[in-house]
């Protein structure tokens, strides 16, 4: 038996009819932009999310950049983030003019360490992108307050956290906005490209709906520049179709990690991710961390699971940010991360035996590691 890392065709199986239908239906009408799909999803997105708001956008990276843009970021600002993350986080707040200022992670949550944020905190700073990596939240009451006695906007990155909560709110309804993506693979994912951003403010929703179409609330006029960034309205079709099963995947995510953790727990050489009391994860992704990290990796793919790395080049290592002037060695938590963490099959519809084989060949894997 082989075991994907994800696996949407079992997914689009199950749905296809009602996919077809809107792709159909598009198609007899002729609406592709804008309409009553893309309106209807906004609205039921918002709703999920608990924000006033959502604009749906084309990407995960154009929710970011026009969020950040909405929220005031511009040309010769600093906005702190992680480096340990997908380098969308960092092109949206170069895009947006700004220079990205990097904070390590916490070892053990793999969210941003609000310990160091203080310190980064210059004249300059404007604003603060946490990444809600692999689902889990990061500490957003402790950022948050921060942000207050700094006078600094926060972005969330929930673009893998599609369902995931702090003390019981929604990601995406935890900063002054946040972005989401679409992308197939994520947990609400289209079948081609699209995001949103969500907030609870008005004015940035509006920012954010002139910056996607042009910088144009009224046809041809321009308030200012802005981009050809909207959702697709077949996108937003298949994501209303998706988005009713959203909250049930998620539990399934859950379920799936818990099997995991139980049959993990208390092997020797395999640490699993903390998840602290605040935070329920959506599971985007399951991580877990080991020494022999790369060889254990081949090992599991020869033997048929398929594993993912997120992300084994952290960003300030990246020849893209060569000129950021960093070094091996600034953020230890998150070069280790970078060295240790590997992504185990993680998708709704696997099955418990399938996280059986992959916990019994991981552990057969890690202990010949030991020897
Ligand atoms: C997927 C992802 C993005 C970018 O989303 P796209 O839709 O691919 O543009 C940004 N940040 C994180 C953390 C992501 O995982």
């Amino acid at each position: 038996m082989k075991v994907p890392f994800i696996d949407l065709k079992a997914q689009h199986a199950e749905l296809y009819p009602e996919i077809a239908l809107v792709v159909k239906e598009a198609m007899m009408n002729a609406a592709f932009v804008g309409g009553e799909n893309l309106t209807g999803f906004e609205r039921e997105f918002a709703g999920f999310c608990g924000t006033a708001e959502c604009v749906g956008v084309a990407s995960g990276t154009d929710a970011l950049r026009f969020a950040l843009m909405a929220c005031g970021v511009s040309r010769g600002d600093e906005v702190i983030t992680v480096p340990n993350t997908f380098i969308a986080t960092t092109e949206a707040i170069t895009q947006a003019g700004a220079t990205p200022v990097f904070v390590d992670i916490d070892p053990v949550t793999y969210n941003m360490d609000v310990s160091k944020i203080e310190e980064k905190i210059t004249p300059k700073t404007k604003g603060i992108v946490p990444v809600h990596l692999y689902g889990q939240c990061a500490d957003m009451d402790q950022i948050n307050r921060i942000a207050k006695r700094y006078s600094l906007v926060v972005v969330e990155d929930a673009c893998q956290a599609h369902g995931g909560t702090y003390k019981g709110r929604m990601a995406g309804s935890l900063g002054d906005a946040a972005a989401f993506s679409f992308y197939p693979g994520k947990n609400l994912g289209a079948c081609g490209e699209a995001g949103a951003v969500t907030t609870d403010n008005e004015d940035i929703a509006d920012r954010v709906r002139m910056l996607r179409d042009h910088g144009q609330r009224r046809k041809y006029y321009h308030e200012v520049e802005g981009y050809n960034g909207r959702l697709d309205a077949i996108q937003a079709g298949i994501l209303r179709v998706k988005l009713k099963r959203l909250a049930g995947w998620v539990e399934r995510r859950r379920s799936n990690a818990k099997l995991y953790d139980e049959l993990l727990s208390m092997v020797a050489g395999v640490v699993l991710q903390a998840e602290p009391a605040w935070a329920a994860s959506s599971y985007h992704l399951y991580v877990v961390r080991l020494s022999g990290r790369d060889r254990v990796q081949d090992e599991l793919n020869k033997r048929g699971i398929a594993t993912g790395l997120h992300y084994p080049i952290p960003l300030h290592l990246q020849n893209a940010y060569r000129d950021l002037g960093y070094s091996e060695g600034d953020f230890p938590a998150t070069e280790s991360a970078a060295r240790e963490v590997l992504s185990l099959p993680m998708f709704p519809e696997l099955t418990a035996e399938q996280i059986r084989l992959v916990a019994e060949t991981l552990i057969e894997v890690t202990l010949t590691e030991v020897v």
